[in-house]
Parts: structure tokens; sequence; C-alpha cells
């Protein structure tokens, strides 16, 4: 097999790993090698499918205008920003994973996310204002999250690959990385496969960025139980876990959930892998995320579970699994006129929905016993304590009272016409099982030492548990990948 030289070798071709290797470019490492395994009309990874929204931890305002700086400033003076605090970020994250995740990641990812975006920025990234909802003349976000990036996620990644290659990053489309070199007790390099050769990639460190294992039916079913495999893949289907595996037979150390994953509720037409963007690149098509306005119903015409438990992005992560759990793996969002005139900006959904003017033509066409859903939603409304004020942009306490399965916040009877269903069902993002890294992103061994010459960052780090607050991974990218970079360009010098 022939064998080739370089500093830093990136497994991967997502954000991840542009992200690594611009920092171990602009940390001094020479010869910087891309080992993509998709061909290029398909590179990228998940952010490719995704608006790639940030959160991140902000002072106010101000905090935001500097990486919006072009942003209208009669839109940007109506933006609500309360800070988000460290303490915020990390108590966020510490409630939807129930505690389980690393602290000592956490607090790094938390304490290095705003400098981390500000990197990307500076880098040459640019961002705009995130969805929002309007209310009295005011816009609402939902907190720690005002940007994405400009053009979305390809948007951001076809700007990565620009800045990648003005600093000369070779960057190697259909390069399956099939072993490493080297043992626990040190990594040389990788085995790369191309359509037509193989050959050895020696490299100073290895960072691997190579995601999840989403995409792959087999793990999904054998690690994420029942059903799992039945679940629609929304980002890229070449996330299949084989350089976790790989991994895993070196000897490194398990972490995260690893019967757990990013799963979400989606148009339940959509397709399997590859969901697409609007053409703004603000949302994706598919994403059915406001359900905060309504109430969803499965096949039985029966609610399951708290539609107003909280913001949509600390819930919709774990709301694909519930949905996923219902009779035939469905179930339906319901909304009336009022609700949906209360869908975020930038959030609006395609035309895949049915819509009549009473309850009873709806559930028909949604084919639910209409008898059912009239009684569901009579309960409901009976339950709702329209004495409490309704607030769409906070967490205004309008809860129902008296049923079993509450909702907690948003409560509004449903009773204007037209009413509105989208039927909806579970797409998965990302799995939560992965690798043990430290806080210098070093890849940790079965007895928690680090292993030479080995980093991580992205989907493929065991980090989350349950749950996940929305928007976290893009964020986790930009602080490990930056700070893997750095290292691994400082030992390739050595
Ligand atoms: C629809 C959707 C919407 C999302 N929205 C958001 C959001 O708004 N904000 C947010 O923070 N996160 C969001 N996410 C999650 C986020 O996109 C991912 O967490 C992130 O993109 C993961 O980045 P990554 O680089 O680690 O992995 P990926 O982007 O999955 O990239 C992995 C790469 O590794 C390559 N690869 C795999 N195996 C090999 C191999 N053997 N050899 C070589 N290459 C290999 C793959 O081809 C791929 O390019 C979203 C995801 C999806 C799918």
């Amino acid at each position: 097999m022939r064998t080739e030289k370089c500093d830093v070798a990136i497994v991967g071709g997502g954000s991840a790993a542009f992200e690594a290797a611009v920092s171990a470019r602009q940390n001094g490492a020479e010869k910087v090698v891309m080992l993509e395994k998709a061909p290029e009309e398909e590179f990228g990874g998940n952010a490719r499918y995704s608006h790639t929204g940030f959160r991140f931890v902000y002072s106010g305002p101000d905090d935001i205008r500097d990486i919006v700086p072009n942003w209208d400033p009669e839109e940007f003076a109506r933006f609500h920003i309360p800070a988000y605090t460290e303490e915020i970020f990390k108590g966020d994250l510490n409630r939807v994973t129930q505690g389980r995740i690393d602290s000592d990641l956490a607090d790094f990812m938390v304490s290095q996310s705003n400098s981390a975006v500000r990197w990307m920025y500076e880098s040459g990234i640019e961002f705009e204002p995130e969805k929002r909802r309007e209310v009295d003349g005011k816009f609402y976000f939902e907190p720690g999250i005002i940007v994405h990036t400009v053009g979305g996620g390809l948007g951001q990644l076809l700007r990565w690959r620009e800045i990648a290659l003005q600093l000369d990053v070779d960057l190697r489309y259909r390069s399956r990385v099939t072993k490493f070199v080297g043992d626990f007790r040190g990594i040389d390099g990788v085995c790369v496969a191309t359509d037509d050769d193989d050959y050895e990639l020696n490299a100073g460190a290895v960072i691997v960025c190579a995601g999840g294992f989403q995409a792959n039916a087999e793990m999904r079913a054998r690690y994420l139980g029942a059903n799992a495999d039945l679940m629609k893949v929304r980002g890229s289907k070449h996330n299949t876990g084989e350089i976790l595996r790989a991994l895993l037979d070196l000897g490194v150390k398990p972490a995260g959930h690893w019967q757990g994953a990013h799963a979400t509720p989606i148009d339940a037409h959509a397709p399997d892998g590859g969901t697409p963007l609007r053409q703004d690149g603000h949302s994706n098509t598919c994403n059915r995320y406001d359900y905060t306005q309504g109430i969803t119903v499965n096949n039985l015409a029966e609610r399951f579970y708290d539609e107003g438990e909280n913001n949509h992005s600390y819930t919709y992560a774990k709301t694909g699994r519930a949905v996923l759990a219902q009779p035939g793996g469905l179930a339906h969002q319901i909304y009336d006129k009022k609700g949906i005139e209360l869908f975020r900006l930038g959030a609006e959904y395609t035309d895949v929905y049915e819509e009549a003017d009473t309850i009873a033509e709806l559930a028909a066409k949604i084919s639910i016993e209409p008898v059912a859903l009239e009684a569901t939603i009579a309960e409901f409304n009976a339950a709702v304590q329209t004495d409490i004020p309704f607030n769409p942009g906070i967490l205004d306490g309008r809860a129902t009272k008296d049923l079993v399965l509450p909702k907690s916040n948003w409560a509004n009877p449903i009773d204007e016409p037209p009413f509105r269903a989208y039927t909806v069902t579970g797409g998965v993002t990302f799995s939560f099982g992965g690798v043990r890294i430290n806080t210098s992103c070093e890849v940790l061994d079965i007895t928690e030492q680090p292993i030479p010459g080995l980093y991580a960052s992205g989907d493929i780090v065991g980090l989350f548990f349950h749950n996940y607050p929305s928007c976290t991974g893009q964020t986790r990218n930009a602080v490990f990948s930056r700070e893997a970079g750095k290292n691994a360009a400082q030992l390739a010098n050595q």
C-alpha cells in the first residue's frame, strides 16, 4: 500500500471537520488533509440539511450586534434580547440531560461558547437573526438562540470550504477512512479507501469528526431499541458509524447515552435521509416545531405529551421518540386560526397539511374518528384557564386545569376555524452515544488515559443524555474543533 504524510489528518467533511481543519492551519500545521467519505455533491454531513442556529452565552443586544453588524437597526431595536448567561446555559444542559452531562466538558463548552462563535465570525463566517415570534411589536427569540449562519448550514459549509481552500487545506472527497494506524498507545495515521485505490496517510495527529451512527439502520436497531430502525434520517446518509466502531475496537472509552438520540417531530411525508432546506436556508421544510401553539394527538385522538412543557427548543429533541412510540409511529399537530397565526417568523411550513372548518371534518381528513377528536378537544378547551393572561413570547403559565396530561404553558382553546392538522413522524438527527474526550479534545482510552495523537469533535463525541437544548451541536463543534485543531497542530509541530 502506498503511503503519504501530513501534519494533521481530519476524518470527516462536516462542520466540525472544517472548523478543526481551519483551526489547525491557523495554529501552524503546515499540511492538513480532510478526508470526506461523501462525493463532492453530498459533502458536508448534517449541516447541509440544517439552518445551523447557534446557542451561546451573551450579555445582551450589544454582544449580538457585533456579529450581525449590518442588520436593519430599526428591526434590531425591536429584538428582545435579555442576557443568556453561563449559569443559564449550564442549567439548561443539566436539566435536559437529567444531570448526566459531563460537567467538565459542559463547563468548557459553555465558557468558550461566545468566543468560539466570535472566532467563526472573525474567520469569515457570517450570521443573521434566528426565527422569532412577534408579540405587540417586539420580537421574541427562544432563549440562547439569536443567530444562525447566512445561507443556513449549506451557506456555512460553502463559506468554510472557501476559507479552508484559501488556507491550502487538502480536501479529498470519496475518501473513506477504513482503519487507524496505531493502537491505544498512540495513533500515527489512517488508512484511506478511494474509488480505485487504498493508501496509508501518516499524520502527526488525527482529529475524528465522522459524526454519529444515526444513518445506519442496523446500529440504530442495536443501540436505540424497538422500531428505531424505522426512524427517518433527517440529515446525511453518510453518518454510518464505522469510525465509531473502529474506535471502540481500538479500546476508546464510550460516553454519552448509547440508547439515546436527538429525534424530532417531522412531516410524515419527509424523505428518509436529507430532509430539504427552505430556499432561503432559514429552516428545514420538514420541521414541525410550533406544536407549543396547538395540541398533538395520536391516531386514537389522544394527547400524549405536554405540548407546553417549555419552549420548543428544550422539548423538540425528545418529542420525536414520543411520536414514534404512538400507534403507527404517527401523530397529528392540531391548530386553530389563533395557533396558525402564532407560527414563528421564518418557520413557515410547506403546504403539506389538512384544513377544515369543523373539527369533525378535519378528523375525517386525517382518518381519525371524528367523535374522539371532538371529545379530546372539548375536554382540552374546557380545561384552559382563560383567566391567566396568554403571552406566547414568554413561559406564560397559562396551563390547563385538572387534565391528567396537562398543557403547562400557552394553553388556548382550539375553537376558531379554520382548523389545521399536520401529520408528523419521528425523524432522527444524531445519535448521542460516542467517544469520551477531555477538555483538550484528546480521545480517552478505556482506562481514561488520552490516546496520543487522537482528537475528536462533533457528533462523534458522547456528550448528551435523554434530550438536548436546541442549537448546542453547532456550538459544541465550534468550541471542540477550535481546541482540537490547536492542540493537534501543536503536537504535529513538536
Ligand atoms: C435537519 C437538521 C437540523 C439541524 N439543526 C441544527 C441547528 O440548527 N443547530 C445545531 O446546533 N445543530 C443542528 N443540527 C445538528 C448538527 O447539524 C450536527 O450536530 C452537526 O452538523 C454535526 O457535525 P459533525 O461535523 O460532527 O458531523 P456531520 O455533519 O454529521 O459530519 C460527519 C462527516 O463524516 C463523514 N464520514 C463518516 N464516516 C466517514 C468515514 N469512514 N471516512 C470519512 N468520512 C466519514 C460524513 O460523510 C460527514 O461528512 C441539525 C441536524 C440536522 C440533520
